[in-house]
């Protein structure tokens, strides 16, 4: 745990009893802070005394006074489409609001860092897809170079519950716009932007409050270097706003689709491979096409963003490839669950829109594609350009009949249940074909969540050809 600095002695409001709340609670508590806990939901309060926490009512019109700091969650909006009525009266008040991110950027150095002969970095990744993908990554890249590192944030452990770094670590986080939107201190050592594409817009009052909650990262505490995808134009503005002129190398732009060898330092992927470029001349190359656990130009994209941020860091292109070959890919995100006859079966469940599912459909040339469930707002008319790929669909749950009723030409059978697409796609797929599950449906119809949906999926494909 990271004990919170700056606030010993005094009283901390935390909203929203989620793990992060939790853990920012007793990380308060460690720093000598006297927290002050509440939630609206009755059921996470009744979770909270149930693990022997003490609530105090902060709906009560007197209950921030004296107050020194309101730290709340994620999920809890602050601003807009209107501010949660306990937030709104710490800004009446003039308290300061800060999240469990904020809190760890103010307390994570200790004094014993100075006697360290490398002290700790903090690696930070945002940006619209790809953070979950890039961050595990770095953190597997670093682990084989025998760097110790731990990963937290959005992605796995909540920030105040790692160990305290030690001499070399590296902490890699992962940080939705909603975390750095927020968080009153951001310095990490190395940040990471991966892509910008329209999402969680009610939350930042349209594209440009979302992608000003993303800038924060970058212009709050000035990283030494920052990674910046630069395949949309809010990457580019964002590259150009950080760096001196085309040559400062403390930006390193990447790019999935473009060759970019004008530039004091950049990294990008075409036709399959990975370049590196420094000063106009290319220093490393990797071929990215049989990394099996990284496929589609979206993927290679989050190898570039990993490899740079791991190049700053002093790892060896020969290392980083190889780290690249032996990542399994993150469950339920383009991940190869068994080959069977030339057959691959590839789990993408958290595909849950039309943009994810695209992104994957043109990730291999022929796809057995298994897909509904949920359907959103808009259907999956959008994919018709992305189809040529699908040599036959094979759709489930509530959406099944309207989703064929979308895709034109394509072949296709109704299986309504995962059990049926699993075993109808196995038996028709053909030697160097993909069985792709990538819903472009929520899964709510049939399952708790898109994990479950994405296990339910490996189960079935594992009893088939034995894993
Ligand atoms: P995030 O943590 O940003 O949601 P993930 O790595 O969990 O990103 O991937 C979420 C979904 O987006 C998956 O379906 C994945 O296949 C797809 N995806 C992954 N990386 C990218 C990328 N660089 N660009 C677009 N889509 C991506």
């Amino acid at each position: 745990m990271i004990p919170v600095k700056g606030y010993n002695g005094q009283k901390v409001a935390v909203l929203g009893l989620g793990r992060s709340g939790l853990a920012t609670a007793a990380a308060l508590t460690e720093g000598g802070a006297e927290p002050l806990l509440w939630d609206d939901s009755p059921e996470a309060r009744a979770k909270a005394e149930g693990e022997g926490f003490t609530l105090t009512d902060l709906t009560r019109h007197a209950a921030l006074e004296g107050v020194a700091c309101l730290v709340t969650s994620p999920g809890i909006p602050h601003l807009y489409p209107a501010p949660n009525p306990i937030i709104a009266r710490a800004l009446e008040l003039g308290i300061p609001v800060d999240n469990d991110i904020g809190l760890f950027f103010q307390s994570a150095a200790g004094d014993e860092w100075a006697e360290m002969e490398t002290p700790p970095k903090v690696v930070a990744v945002t940006g619209s897809n790809g953070k979950s993908t890039t961050t595990a990554l770095i953190h597997h890249i670093l682990e084989a170079a025998g760097k110790p590192t731990q990963m937290a944030g959005n992605i796995g452990k909540g920030v105040l519950s790692i160990d305290p770094p030690q001499d070399g670590e590296v902490v890699v986080l992962e940080l939705s716009s909603y975390q750095t939107e927020l968080a009153r201190a951001l310095t990490p050592d190395v940040a990471v932007f991966t892509n910008l594409s329209p999402d969680h817009l009610d939350r930042h009052g349209g594209m440009g409050g979302y992608f000003a909650a993303k800038a924060r990262l970058f212009t709050m505490g000035g990283p030494d270097r920052a990674v910046i995808g630069v395949d949309e134009v809010e990457g580019r503005f964002l590259a150009g706003v950080l760096a001196q002129g085309p040559q400062d190398d403390r930006v390193i732009r990447i790019s999935a689709t473009q060759k970019l060898d004008d530039f004091g330092w950049s990294v990008f992927a075409r036709k399959g491979f990975l370049a590196e470029w420094r000063k106009g001349r290319q220093v490393a190359s990797i071929d990215l096409r049989e990394v099996k656990g990284l496929p589609g130009a979206h993927n290679h994209q989050n190898a570039c963003a990993a490899y740079a941020a791991c190049r700053t860091l002093g790892v060896a292109p020969k290392l980083i490839e190889g780290a690249l070959h032996s990542f399994a890919g993150l469950p339920h995100r383009s991940q190869l669950v068994g080959e069977r006859a030339g057959v691959r079966f590839v789990n993408d469940s958290k595909a849950t829109n039309v943009d994810s599912a695209a992104k994957a459909l043109q990730a291999f040339p022929k796809i057995r594609w298994i897909a509904g469930g949920l359907g959103k707002e808009g259907g999956i008319a959008a994919l018709k350009p992305v189809l040529g790929s699908v040599v036959k669909a094979y759709f489930i749950g509530h959406s099944a009949r309207d989703f064929a009723l979308q895709i034109g030409e394509t072949p296709h059978e109704i299986c309504e249940t995962m059990e049926r697409a699993v075993s109808r796609a196995a038996e028709e797929a053909q030697a160097g074909e993909v069985v792709l599950l990538a819903p472009a449906a929520a899964s709510f119809d049939q399952y708790p969540n898109f994990e479950k949906r994405g296990e339910d999926f490996t189960a079935r494909v594992q009893a088939l050809i034995g894993g």
